[in-house]
Parts: C-alpha cells; structure tokens; sequence
C-alpha cells in the first residue's frame, strides 16, 4: 500500500494540508520524508558542509521579546561588548582556519555609535581579510540607510527572523508597543533583499500557543518570500523571561526537537537550493542534534568563536552548549562529527546560497 507520505511526496507544490499531514507523520512515514530531504540536499546543493564562525558581539540589547533571556528587561547578565580587537581576533581565526564567512550577531541596538562601528568593523575585515572573509550579520531591525551602509561596508547575507508568521501569534509573544511591531519586522525583512542582501529569515518551533498548522503556514511563508537561506530551531525555555509562565503548555523537549528535524526536512523539499542552518539550539537538546539536522537537508553549520569569557553572558535560552570551549576544541569535535553524519566541510567556500545566485542571475 503506498502511504499518504508518498503520495505528497510525488507532487510538486504541497498544500497547507499536505504539511500538516507531514509534520504529524511518524515511524516509517516520518523517515521517508527525512530520506527524502537526504536525497533533495545530495542532488540540489551537495552533501557539504559550509562553516559560518559565529561571534556573538553584544548582549546589550534595547527589545524585551517575550521568550528571549538576553531581553533588556533581564538584569542577571552582565552587558558587554566585544572589542575592535576581540572581533579582529575572531575574525582572523575564521579566515586562518578556512571558513571563508562569519556571522556577526547580537542584540538590537540602533543609536549611531553602534552603526558606525559595526560599519568601521565591516571595513577592517574587509581590508584585512582582502575581501575573502564573508560576513553575515544578525543584529536585528534597522533603518534602510543601515542596511544600506553596513552592505556597502561589506556585509553581504542578513539573517532576520520572523520569528512566527502569524501576526497574531507574533503579538502574544512580543510586547505590544512600536518596538516590537509584526509589520516592522516583515517590512524589514523586505528592505534587506530590496538593498541586494542574501537574506535569511527562520523561527522557533515549539513555542507555547504555536499550532501544527501554524508551522504549515511559516513554511508557506517561507516559500512565498523567496528567501534564501533559513535557519529555524526549537523554542528552549529560560526562566528569567515572561513566556516561562507558560511552561505547562510546552511539547517535551524530544518532540520539539523532533518537530524541528520535519520541519528542516520539509523546507529542504520545498526550496531545494537554499541554504538552510543547523542551528545550536538543535544541538541543545540533543548532543548529535546538528548533526541529525544535516542528515535531514541542513547544510550550514555555525561553530561559535565568541570569546570564552562572554558566554555565559549571551545565553538566549537554558543549557546552551559549549560555553566552555575555545574555538579550536569545538573545532575539532566539529569536524568529526560531521564527517561520522556523512557530509564534507566546503573549507575556503563562501557556500553563497544557490537559490540567491539563481534568483538575482549574477555570479559572485
Ligand atoms: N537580536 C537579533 C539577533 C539575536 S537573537 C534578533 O533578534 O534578530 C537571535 C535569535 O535567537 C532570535 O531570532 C530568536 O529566534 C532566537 N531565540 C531567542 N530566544 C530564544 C529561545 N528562548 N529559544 C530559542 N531561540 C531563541
Ligand atoms: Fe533582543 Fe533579539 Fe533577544 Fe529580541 S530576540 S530580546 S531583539 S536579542
């Protein structure tokens, strides 16, 4: 008898059904879409790994997102800011250990001095890397002169998430002043590809009041904006945040995860060319779990190269792993790891999304 899985699988567009059915598969069903995905990502983008170093620049951060622990309202972390010379420092290892593009994040902050030192750090790397470090950056909403700035300085990709499509979910999870406007954040995202940014958008998967057909809908969004990179993982509870109070609602922490490899593996399927994270908090719940996520079409990996002091302090969620490591440790387990998943690390690649390329016609 051929499954209901099998029969999505032959067409080419899925419905908004045809997800819902697919999130909720199990057994034999479930692995046939994760061998599915296995097979889209070997065909369409390779089995490679593309390393992007992450520096988690500033916990300082002007948004009290509802389920974030780095929000402003929370007092227990110490607030820092990485130094000209910690990010110089972060970046050269990156380029000396090939892996071509970094990932510059922290929390919101839009006053000038910010945007001008993000810019004068864009140029340093820049100049010092001769143009051959990529750098994506993950610092939130910004105004389009910002974008347009800090793109001509150097940065390339962007990666904004929207968290949650629905607006109406959206508005229970964040506070509802003009800080934190859905519309914001979708208009945003829209002035990042209009300034010629690769972009990448995502969300969290298991969040209290989130419906099956909810992560439906944000897979069609997916598909609708275009976008060319994703990078979405479970929702991880931490309790000096107002969402905690509803920790009863939460699926275990297992079917979060397991929530999250369907809906890599989905998104693999859909957008077959686009580059999609497997994100740490994969990695927090299970011990293998980037490793799973690039068995099931993940294809970007972000080892973490903010400085060892700082990390206790950038702790979004509980648990985080490796705040205790040095980059040349998490290095090594890395690369084991994923040769043992079956891939290959694209060292010295930009592993500029496929779909991006395809989409703009131009070649970088
Ligand atoms: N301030 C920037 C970048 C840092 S936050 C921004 O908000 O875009 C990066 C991501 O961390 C957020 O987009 C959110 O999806 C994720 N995040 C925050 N709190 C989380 C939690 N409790 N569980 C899982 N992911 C979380
Ligand atoms: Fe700030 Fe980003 Fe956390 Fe929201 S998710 S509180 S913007 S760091």
């Amino acid at each position: 008898m051929v499954s209901n899985v099998e029969k999505i699988l032959e067409k080419s567009s899925f419905s908004r059904d045809d997800l819902i059915y697919c999130l909720q598969t199990e057994g034999n069903e479930k692995q046939r879409l994760f061998d599915q995905a296995q097979k889209i990502k070997a065909r369409f983008v390779g089995r490679k790994v593309y390393f992007r170093g992450l520096i988690e620049y500033s916990n300082i951060c002007s948004k009290n997102c509802y389920y974030c622990g780095i929000r402003a309202g929370n007092k227990r972390y110490i607030r820092y800011r990485m130094t000209n010379s910690e990010v110089m420092e972060a970046s050269n290892y990156a380029f000396m250990n090939n892996y071509a593009s970094i990932v510059i994040q922290a929390g919101e902050q839009t006053n000038k001095a910010h945007v001008t030192r993000i810019e004068s750090l864009l140029k340093k790397i820049h100049r010092k890397t001769n143009g051959k470090l990529h750098v994506t950056l993950s610092l939130g909403e910004q105004s389009e002169e910002t974008y347009r700035r800090w793109y001509e300085a150097g940065a390339h990709r962007y990666l904004l998430r929207i968290e949650v499509s629905s607006p109406e979910l959206y508005l229970r999870l964040h506070p509802g002043d003009h800080h934190h406007e859905y519309t914001k954040r979708l208009e945003s995202l829209k002035i990042l590809r209009e300034t010629g940014y690769q972009v990448g958008t995502g969300v969290m998967i298991g969040l209290p009041f989130q419906t099956i057909a909810n992560l439906a809908d944000d897979l069609i969004f997916f598909r609708e904006f275009d976008i060319d990179m994703a990078g979405m993982g479970p929702y991880i509870e931490h309790q000096d945040t107002p969402l905690y109070q509803h920790k009863g609602l939460l699926l275990p922490l297992k079917e979060r995860f397991q929530l999250s490899l369907k809906m890599v593996a989905l998104l693999r399927i859909m957008m077959k060319d686009i580059n999609i994270a497997a994100t740490t908090a994969m990695q927090t719940i299970d011990p293998q779990g980037r490793e799973k996520a690039l068995m099931v079409g993940a294809n970007v990996i972000m080892p973490n190269l903010t400085p060892v002091k700082y990390r206790q302090d950038y702790l979004l969620y509980e648990n985080k792993p490796c705040i205790g490591e040095e980059a040349a440790t998490c290095m090594n387990c890395l690369e084991a790891r994923i040769y043992i998943a079956g891939d290959v690390i694209g060292y010295g690649e930009w592993g500029d999304s496929r779909h991006f390329k395809k989409r703009t016609k131009v070649t970088l």
